[in-house]
């Protein structure tokens, strides 16, 4: 089949990689001039299916964004949207479709390091770090969601906890820690480029710079870019994150995308031996301000905050101050601020928390987009299932309930 693909962000450039593994032909349309400019360029790069969740679960409402500035109020139904999400049975089938997403995704991405030898920064292991007696009660939902679903995980008291990390700073209170040893992080965009080299081998092409203004479907489905001649293919697969709602809309499928922005701080350590060692060697969760701090190699990627509303471009100092603030707090004086990296993103958001995969209604047409906070953690399981629907072949594991359908 002729294949076009639309975005190539971490999505698009694993799907493109799939779908060329799979035969056929494929052409990656990308708006920007490399691979993984947006929300895939210096993400948290934590991967932790573990800690996946549709929002409704008990445990999982933290993910949920905080309004930001005026501009956030104009989205009060999405948020009106979300909030009625929360159906048991529909909440039940998405997480049990995302925890095994996640791990097939792991497994994937696992599978694909392994055979290709990929080097991308990965440290296997996260530890959530709980600071009070109350933070551990408010772990208990995931907790039994853990052990019911017979995930690897270990409740570790402050001692163990300082065992794993040895550079946590015995001055801040630590209650608990959950150490996740099966989870970890990597350096997604690194990745990105990796798989988009695989791709080409496989005979894939990139067009970059070549923003796409329209999709027509059908059978062909036409790629209109907004320069040069259209172009009709056997499939057109959207993973243009938070930008695809225009684009898809135009097309005729309405979808309920927000961006929500973040931030990453990314900093050198300041040394990389010494006793205890300078910085994490994992990856951590401070569970209370829901910021994980990753080590990168030589580097420490700090991560958080959820902003609904605001802008893309203004990269305003507080969180940032937020990030430094938290990751000095473990381990104080880890890093040089002198040639750290900042950097505000956005999350393409769904009123549930999940992404969708699969059909999109319209004839030609597919999506895989939406992967919210854990895009990097979902990518490599959502190409591959995305890659077996289009082909007409039956997907590996069951994802219907996150399928255009919930959303209607
Ligand atoms: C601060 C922050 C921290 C995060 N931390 C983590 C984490 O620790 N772990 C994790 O798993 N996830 C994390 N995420 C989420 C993750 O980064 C995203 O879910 C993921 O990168 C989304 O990838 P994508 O390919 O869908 O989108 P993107 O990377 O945004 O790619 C979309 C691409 O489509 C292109 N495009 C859009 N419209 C068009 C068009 N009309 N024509 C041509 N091209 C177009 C864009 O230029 C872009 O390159 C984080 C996100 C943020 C913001």
């Amino acid at each position: 089949m002729r294949i076009a693909i639309v975005g190539a962000g971490i999505v698009g450039v694993t799907t493109a990689f799939e779908l060329a593994t799979g035969g056929h032909e494929v052409t990656v349309f990308e708006r920007r001039s490399s691979v993984a400019p947006l929300a895939s360029f210096a993400n948290g790069g934590l991967i932790a299916p573990t800690l996946l969740a549709p929002w409704g679960l008990a445990g999982a409402a933290w993910q949920r964004p905080q309004l930001r500035g005026v501009a956030a109020w104009a989205h009060l139904p999405w948020l009106w949207q979300a909030w009625r999400t929360r159906r048991p049975a529909a909440v039940a089938a998405q997480a049990q479709a995302l925890q095994s997403l996640g791990q097939f995704s792991k497994q994937r991405l696992l599978a694909l390091a392994q055979a290709l030898r990929l080097e991308f920064e990965q440290t296997p292991g996260c530890l959530l770090l709980l600071r009070t007696e109350r933070e551990l009660k408010a772990v208990q939902p995931l907790l039994a969601r853990l052990r019911d679903s017979g995930v690897a995980h270990e409740l570790a008291d402050a001692a163990r906890c300082r065992a794993l990390e040895p550079g946590l700073h015995e001055g801040t209170p630590l209650h608990a820690g959950l150490h996740l040893a099966q989870d970890g992080a990597g350096n997604c965009r690194q990745f990105a480029h990796l798989m988009k080299a695989e791709a080409q081998r496989l005979g894939a092409k990139f067009r970059f710079d070549t923003p796409v203004r329209a999709l027509k479907p059908g059978k062909p489905a036409t790629v209109v870019p907004a320069t040069g001649e259209a172009e009709s293919f056997d499939a057109i697969v959207v993973c243009a994150g938070t930008e695809a709602a225009p684009l898809l809309t135009r097309a005729g499928v309405r979808l309920p995308l927000v961006a929500v922005h973040g931030y990453t701080v990314t900093a050198p350590l300041r040394h990389v031996d010494g006793l205890p060692p300078p910085g994490p060697r994992a990856t951590l969760i401070d569970s209370r301000e829901q910021i994980t701090m990753t080590r990168l190699g030589q580097r420490v990627r700090v991560s958080g905050l959820n902003e609904l509303g605001g802008d893309a471009t203004e990269v305003a100092l507080a969180p940032l101050r937020r990030l430094y603030r938290a990751l000095d707090e473990w381990f104080p004086g880890a890093v040089l601020e002198r040639g750290a990296q900042h950097w505000k993103g956005a999350r393409a958001l769904l009123p549930d928390g999940c992404p969708v995969l699969g059909a999109s209604g319209q004839p030609g047409l597919w999506l895989n987009l939406g992967h919210g906070h854990h895009g990097w953690a979902l990518a490599s399981g959502s190409a591959r299932v995305l890659a077996e629907l289009v082909a007409g072949r039956e997907a590996p594991l069951d994802v219907q309930a996150l399928g255009l359908q919930r959303l209607r």
